[in-house]
């Protein structure tokens, strides 16, 4: 089968390799219907961190090939959706909806999923099931259960874990495709005002369509006086922090009200910041690692079966599997916003 490596910094090619087979009695193999470049395997392709050449990609859907020996939840031919997060379902951190955090496991994160065909690990919870086959869903919707495999579940857990509530007012900090997730996932809470601090034209553009109300481009204290002055000087009731890098923290710290909380799912690089102004306006900071699996059963993948939400949107571009590496380079140089990688 084919399967994409990061040979080096910036450059991505496709090796043939043997087919994954059953390791454990609770593994699955999957034959891949979409998979997609995340914004994460990015800071590897740049080389800002260090690279494992055989780890890439975690997003993807799939078809049940195979089952392990204690796989009850799915069987051959099943459409699911491959979190990248492979909860239990039954240690203190799944129970609690923090699947993304699972006890039981050593190894719960995916990997190798750019790929003809993945070993998913510990499949008996954590794979979501999807009616149906990919034939009787359109592009579109496809793109979008695509999403469920993590952008969309991460910027849901932004706004769970900043505790958006009904009525409330909230900046989005980060316009990739978790931060205009996350712009979903708070218009589905209920969230009244939608403050996106975005730089690019066509992510705000798309960022309105998801529930934005408003829009602030500027960058650094400016931004943060703009959501000052949008809120009248209030701040905000959350804050979203979608990037994961200082400014952008220190942003959130600075923006919202006394007694506000700030949701993290950026992948923190350079994550020192001043817990003192936190401490001075009572702020809460929340955040982490998805809990993918929760959050699909949960309210996402019926929002987007429903047509209630559309976060495949965020895929700006499609390729071929065999084109993955220009889906990389395209990526990079924001000609697209996220890249689908097609079978
Ligand atoms: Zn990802
Ligand atoms: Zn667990």
């Amino acid at each position: 089968m084919k399967k994409a490596f990061l040979v080096k910094k910036g450059d991505i090619e496709i090796r043939d390799v043997d087919k994954p087979t059953l390791q454990k009695d609770d593994d699955v193999i999957l034959k891949l219907v979409r998979a997609s470049v995340c914004g994460s395997d990015l800071w590897f392709y740049r080389g800002i961190d260090s690279s494992s050449s055989d780890n890439s990609g975690h997003e993807c859907i799939g078809i049940v090939e195979e089952t392990g020996s204690v796989i009850t939840t799915v069987k051959k031919g099943d459409f699911v959706i491959a979190p990248f997060t492979h909860g239990c379902g039954h240690c203190a951190a799944c129970r609690a909806g923090f699947d993304g955090n699972c006890q039981s496991y050593q190894d719960i994160w995916s990997s190798d999923c750019q790929a003809e065909y993945v070993r998913y690990q510990h499949a008996q919870w954590a794979l979501v099931k999807v009616p149906g086959q990919p034939e009787d869903y359109s592009d579109g919707m496809l793109a979008s259960l695509q999403t469920l495999s993590d952008v969309m579940p991460t910027g849901y857990h932004a706004a769970r874990t900043a505790n958006v509530q009904q009525g409330d007012t909230v900046a989005v900090i980060g316009d990739g495709a978790v931060g205009l997730c996350a712009v979903i996932a708070v218009k589905l809470r209920g969230a009244k005002q939608i403050i996106l601090l975005s730089h690019h034209e066509d992510r705000a553009q798309l960022g309105r369509e998801f529930g934005a109300t408003d829009i602030v481009e500027e960058r650094g204290d400016d931004a943060v006086k703009k959501v000052m002055a949008l809120t009248h000087g209030d701040g905000v009731d959350a804050a979203l922090e979608c990037v994961g890098a200082r400014q952008p923290m220190e942003q959130a710290l600075q923006m919202v009200r006394p007694g506000a909380t700030i949701g993290r799912v950026g992948v923190p690089h350079d994550e020192q910041f001043d817990l003192g102004v936190s401490w001075a306006n009572n702020t809460s900071i929340a955040g982490g690692t998805a809990a993918v699996t929760t959050y699909d059963k949960g309210v996402l993948l019926k929002a987007v079966l429903d047509g209630e939400i559309n976060p495949g949107k965020v895929f700006t571009k499609s390729y071929k599997f065999d084109d993955v590496a220009q889906a990389y380079a395209d990526m990079d140089q924001r000609k697209t916003i996220k890249s689908l990688l097609t079978f």
